[in-house]
């Protein structure tokens, strides 16, 4: 059965939920999303940057699932950071998914006026329209300086996160922060050889299972939340069969060893990087962030 993780202003947050990434086509998003819940997704990981939000909020009406038993976020961009603009931008998201409060809100890059944009996420969450907050892809020195700066300590540090790009020295910082690691791409976005590692095809093999099954697994038994993203169903419900079964201590050693240390998508510490990320703003490719 799906378990939860309990964050560290007590409320309880799914350790499996649904990403909508580059799912760009508004139908497609809206039946992607309407096909989770009735696989048995309870949390939608969306942002203000995927375009996406109105489809999202279009298939939570129509999926027919109480709204308090969903688990909804999404993030405010770059061009969105600053006190005043993340208020706005706050607001655009929950009328473009047709809501009236948040589960969670999430800075979507460590970069830009992100202090100002907490400030303004600690007031909607004092006000009651965002159950937990938190910030994406932050380093550990940007995190801690965060820490050391604001009243409300973030709830959830979302990044990048899979076997070859395994971060064990900032998942303790942020153990030790109270910070809930969240993983994204956990697949590596299906590149890189991710469902070919010959480890990984040893352990599935083992227990019946698949490598994405166990790559899902061996994130939840680290208490690390993930939001695997398919437009396939039967692909939603094999990252959803993750819960019946137990990798041992030494296929967790095993799956220790794929680590590369590198990032495979994104390394906000390369200048190249940023300026990429900053021209996508002058320029959005839906694809390209
Ligand atoms: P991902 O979940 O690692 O990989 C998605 C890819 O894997 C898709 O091409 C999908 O193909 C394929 N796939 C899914 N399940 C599969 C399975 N069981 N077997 C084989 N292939 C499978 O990548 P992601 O979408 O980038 O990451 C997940 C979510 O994290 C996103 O959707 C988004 O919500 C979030 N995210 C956040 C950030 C951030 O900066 N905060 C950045 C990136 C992503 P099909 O769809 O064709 O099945």
């Amino acid at each position: 059965m799906m378990q939860s993780v309990k964050l560290n202003n007590g409320v309880d947050m799914p350790l499996e939920g649904f990403g909508v990434f580059q799912i760009t086509d508004p139908q497609e998003c809206e039946q992607a999303v309407i096909n989770a819940i009735e696989t048995g997704y309870r949390l939608i990981d969306t942002a203000s940057s995927y375009q996406n939000e109105e489809a999202v909020g279009s298939a939570i009406r129509k999926a027919g699932v109480p709204r308090e038993e969903l688990f909804i976020t999404t993030k405010a961009y770059i061009q969105e950071m600053g006190y005043e603009k993340t208020l706005t931008a706050f607001e655009t998201s929950l009328c473009k998914l047709g809501l009236d409060y948040l589960d969670l809100y999430l800075v979507h890059m460590p970069f830009g006026d992100y202090y100002g944009s907490w400030r303004a996420m600690e007031k909607l969450y004092k006000d009651g329209k965002i159950r937990a907050i938190g910030v994406c892809n932050f380093l550990p020195d940007r995190l801690l300086d965060l820490c050391y700066n604001v009243e409300i300590t973030p709830q959830i540090n979302q990044i990048e996160h899979h076997p070859h790009y395994q971060r064990t020295e900032e998942l303790s910082l942020m153990r030790e922060l109270n910070i809930q690691p969240q993983a994204w791409a956990p697949f590596a976005e299906g590149l890189k050889g991710m469902f070919t590692e010959p480890v990984l095809l040893q352990i599935a093999a083992k227990y019946g299972k698949t490598p994405a099954q166990v790559i899902l697994r061996w994130n939840v038994q680290q208490n690390i939340i993930v939001i695997p993203k398919s437009v396939h169903r039967e692909r939603m419900a094999e990252n959803l069969a993750i819960w019946d079964f137990e990798l041992s201590a030494e296929d967790m050693s095993l799956i220790a060893t794929l680590d590369k240390n590198c990032p495979s998508m994104l390394d906000t510490r390369k200048i190249s990087e940023i300026k990429r990320v900053y021209d996508y703003l002058k320029n959005p490719v839906l694809t390209s962030l």
